[in-house]
């Protein structure tokens, strides 16, 4: 095993970040940050034994700090939208930030995705990161104490737990914002990529993004994915809910979630060979496809255009503290939420 930590470079208010990696038995390595927890690189071996970088991103600290539409970073305390910024717990309701034109709280607000962990190795192939989100940060309520652990087996598998406690009955809903190009990081479009999401429903969303409310049948809609197909198939469908979100942007409601690690999606690059299986208790997962990504330059100072990354962020549905209806995102003091996300890297023969 050949972990490594070394220094990452500096926040402009002078804190060090770090760079930790894990390596697999078989060739894997993944690159985790303690700015915004992220998922730096994770490389794996292709059809031929070459190595590739399939996480589009940045190679420095700055490219994060000036560029970042979110590449590989822990998102929290709640992942994805809440209109208004509204917070129902209990008999409170309190107000998250309304970062993202003033209308909804988009990924939590201005810090937790961009806070700086503690990071530490556990054993020899984990990286347990740390944070606490104070209380009333971006409007939401607990100090909200944070363990994310990424593991690599050596059959090149990620997992990713997450792991929090608070002292006032709060929301949490945490994800990982990784951008995959399995063609690799400099591979261009995604359209070629096949995919398959085990998901017999999705949410649509109002022209805020938000979830309307309803429990579409994918069945009949560009959004069926129940058979592995490309992507790009359907991308530029006549579809109000398309044109919303200028490609897939959208929560699948995963079959048959009860809460232990399933199988939820799949996706396979045919120029490479390489295949993500991702598997979750969590009960939704946001396809998204890039659609807002442009003029970013990213690794290897190649520019990050538009769909040349997609994102299946496992997580509660967006916008539920305002749906009593959905999946319950609420973390109660005493409580501990206890969440696994697993990214398994393969090679199709
Ligand atoms: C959202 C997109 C957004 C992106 C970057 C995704 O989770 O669904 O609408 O553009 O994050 O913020």
């Amino acid at each position: 095993m050949n972990n490594r930590k070394t220094s990452f470079g500096f926040m402009p208010d002078g804190r060090e970040v770090f760079s930790f990696i894990i390596e697999s038995a078989n060739g894997a390595k993944a690159e985790i940050l303690t700015y915004g927890g992220i998922l730096n690189s994770m490389i794996v071996p292709d059809k031929d034994g070459n190595l590739r970088d399939v996480l589009i991103g940045f190679d420095t600290l700055e490219g994060h700090l000036k560029y970042s539409d979110y590449q590989g970073m822990l998102v929290g305390p709640y992942a994805n939208r809440i209109a208004g910024g509204k917070v129902p717990v209990g008999d409170k309701v309190y107000q998250a930030e309304c970062n993202e034109n003033g209308v909804t709280c988009l990924h939590g607000g201005a810090d937790y995705s961009h806070a700086v962990w503690e990071g530490e190795f556990v054993g020899d192939n984990a990286v347990r990161l740390t944070y606490v989100s104070p209380d009333g940060k971006c409007g939401f309520p607990g100090n909200i104490e944070n363990e994310v652990t990424y593991t690599l087996s050596d059959d090149n598998a990620l997992s990713i737990h997450y792991k929090s406690v608070s002292d006032k009955d709060t929301v949490v809903n945490l994800t990982n914002h990784a951008y995959f190009n399995l063609n690799g990081y400099d591979g261009g479009t995604i359209e070629n990529h096949i995919l398959q999401i085990e998901a017999d429903y999705f949410t649509p969303i109002d022209e805020r993004d938000i979830p309307t409310g309803e429990i579409r049948a994918v069945r009949n809609t560009p959004f069926d994915f129940r058979t592995a197909h490309a992507i790009g198939d359907e991308i530029n469908a006549d579809d109000d809910q398309i044109a919303q979100g200028k490609g897939y942007d959208h929560n699948y409601i995963i079959n048959n979630s009860d809460n232990t690690v399933r199988y939820c999606a799949e996706a396979y690059s045919p120029e490479t060979n390489i295949v993500l299986t991702v598997s979750t208790d969590m009960p939704g997962v946001q396809l998204y496809t890039g659609n807002f990504l442009s003029g970013n330059i990213g690794k290897g100072g190649k520019p990050v255009g538009e769909r040349t990354g997609f994102c299946l962020e496992t997580q509660f549905y967006p916008d539920t503290p305002n749906h009593p209806e959905f999946p319950s995102c609420v973390l109660k003091t005493g409580d501990v939420y206890d969440r696994t996300t697993v990214f398994a890297f393969s090679v199709k023969e």
